[in-house]
């Protein structure tokens, strides 16, 4: 391992500010850590504000959230900024995912939108449905160091919704490879990865899963 690879690593019972006030996501986050040994600190419980996102990629929002997190705390912390990719939809809603839910983060709303710019466009058969969840997960030091991990997951958009687990546009996401949406999945089956063995389901996880072996020890 080089000498800046062992800078960047966390022992257990480290602090890590998770840059989000989603709380869907804090939980995600904060369950992909357990078995780290860390302890995670969600934004809202350290009353740090939400940072407009105004970049234009996963990538650009993930550093701004992280780096104005690690800056007001003094702490490390990690963001994510992901989203829906439907490639019928020229990658819509992408980084905009969260405000296709308006205000109120109504995702029952935010389906029905993307659903029916799939019918406007005339996507109806399975092939013409393809998408992929996309996340990208900063890391930023309160001296300014940054660094960002990329996941993704391919599969195909179903309509009408199935399952009320998960959170946002989870019961119209079939990854590849299994029947269920994310919606009818288990926490353990939608991250699929068990560190050193599972190589992750999620585009979260899978975006955790490089985070890790890159800045975390063994899990316990
Ligand atoms: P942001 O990263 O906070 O800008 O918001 C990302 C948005 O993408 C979320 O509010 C959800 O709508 C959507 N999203 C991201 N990850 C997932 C996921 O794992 N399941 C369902 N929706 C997701």
């Amino acid at each position: 391992m080089s000498a800046a690879n062992t800078a960047h690593r966390f022992g257990r019972g480290a602090e890590l500010v998770v840059a989000s006030h989603n709380e869907g996501k804090v939980r995600e986050i904060g369950e992909l850590l357990a078995p780290f040994g860390l302890t995670a600190r969600a934004a809202s419980e350290l009353g740090l504000d939400e940072p407009e996102e105004t970049g234009t990629t996963f990538e650009e929002n993930a550093c701004l959230k992280a780096v104005a997190a690690a800056r007001a705390s003094g702490l490390p912390a990690l963001a994510d900024d992901s989203g829906l990719s439907v490639d019928a939809l020229d990658g819509a809603p992408g980084i905009h995912s969260a405000r296709w839910a308006g205000p109120e983060r109504d995702f029952a709303r935010a389906m029905r939108n993307v659903e029916e710019h799939l019918q406007q466009a005339g996507a109806t058969a399975p092939e013409a449905r393809r998408a992929r969840f996309v996340a990208v997960i900063a890391l930023a030091r309160p001296g300014g160091d940054v660094k960002t991990f990329r996941g993704e997951v391919e599969g195909e958009m179903v309509w009408p919704p199935r399952g009320d687990r998960g959170f946002g546009y989870d019961p119209v996401f079939r990854p590849d490879g299994h029947d269920r949406t994310f919606g009818e999945m288990s926490a353990e089956e939608k991250h699929g990865w068990t560190p050193g063995k599972a190589a992750g389901l999620s585009h979260r996880a899978r975006a955790f899963a490089k985070f890790a072996e890159a800045c975390l020890g063994p899990p316990a």
